[in-house]
């Protein structure tokens, strides 16, 4: 359930207070609210005991990609329209590498099983599909930027169900560009957390536990300045230094050490530059799309022995 949707027509959004103060509980056709992840109008409100609860989504279990009611396909994955530029690339990637432990805790603070190595990984995949080459590229929403690319991650649970978490920025986004273009209305983020007992299945919508509204980037730091007396900056890094283990840094900075993220460990002659590109980019996307799979499949065989 949600607690707030798309108006039906109005491009905001809506509680179900409102809505229903508007619309009425028997809204039906096109007056429904719309669905913040697909667009469709298949919102409904959720009234019990004469209050409105949230909303819930019709057309459960079907072929839609809306995460929250296919039974068969995964969501459309995050799109990268933008074109390669090695100047923006390494601008933006070294400015986010000085600061990884701040990236870090915040994508920890979202999956807290997050390693320094999945870490790596989707950094490592940000690199193959030229995140960094973003001209308008901002730094504060690259670790949920990174999230919702990592697909699935898996969270420790009890020992007789797995929980899986997915990322999915709204409907408006479908690539980056999308979050960083000028907006009449921000874009949100929303966590799926998943419970499911079925192992080798990539969850659906019945495995759904919850769907939450993830402050991110610009909005969460504004959020985190309000709470908090002390000026933002200084309580960063303050609270950034060696908070990581000292084994698990280092192998991020041996990463970061290991090139640019161009492919190009050494300066190769121009005629030889493109096939060993192009085949680490092959490896690593065929790796990085099958990694959610993979490790679904490793935690069910460790709770299989285990158990
Ligand atoms: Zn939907």
């Amino acid at each position: 359930m949600l607690t707030q949707v798309l108006h039906p027509s109005a491009d905001d959004y809506i509680d179900a207070d409102h809505y229903l103060g508007e619309f009425g509980a028997d809204a039906t056709g096109k007056r429904r609210a719309r669905c913040p992840l697909c667009l469709r109008h298949a919102m409904e409100p959720v009234v019990e005991g004469g209050r409105a609860l949230g909303f819930s989504h019709r057309e459960r279990a079907t072929a839609s990609a809306c995460p929250l009611v296919t039974c068969s396909t995964q969501p459309s994955k995050l799109r990268m329209d933008h074109a390669r530029n090695i100047a923006w690339h390494r601008q933006h990637r070294s400015a986010f590498l000085a600061q990884w432990q701040m990236h870090y805790r915040r994508m920890k603070e979202q999956v807290g099983s997050l390693t320094v190595d999945r870490l790596v990984s989707l950094i490592a995949y940000a690199d193959v599909v030229n995140l960094w080459s973003h001209p308008a590229l901002v730094l504060v929403d690259v670790p949920y930027v990174l999230l919702a690319l990592g697909e699935l991650f898996a969270e420790p649970g009890d020992p007789a169900a797995a929980y899986w978490v997915r990322f999915v920025f709204d409907g408006t986004v479908r690539c980056v560009d999308d979050l960083w273009r000028a907006r009449s209305v921000a874009p949100r983020l929303y966590k799926i957390s998943y419970k499911t007992e079925t192992v080798g299945h990539m969850p659906v919508w019945r495995d759904i536990v919850s769907c939450d509204d993830v402050p991110f980037g610009a909005t969460k730091v504004t959020l985190e300045a309000r709470q908090d007396i002390r000026p933002h900056a200084a309580r960063e890094s303050a609270s950034d230094e060696a908070w990581v283990p000292v084994a698990e840094a280092a192998r991020v900075e041996s990463f970061i050490r290991s090139g640019d993220g161009l492919g190009l460990v050494e300066d190769p002659k121009p005629e030889e530059s493109a096939p060993p590109w192009e085949d680490r980019q092959t490896q690593v996307l065929e790796s990085l799309e099958n990694y959610a799979v993979y490790t679904m499949r490793a935690y069910a065989r460790r709770r299989g022995r285990s158990g």
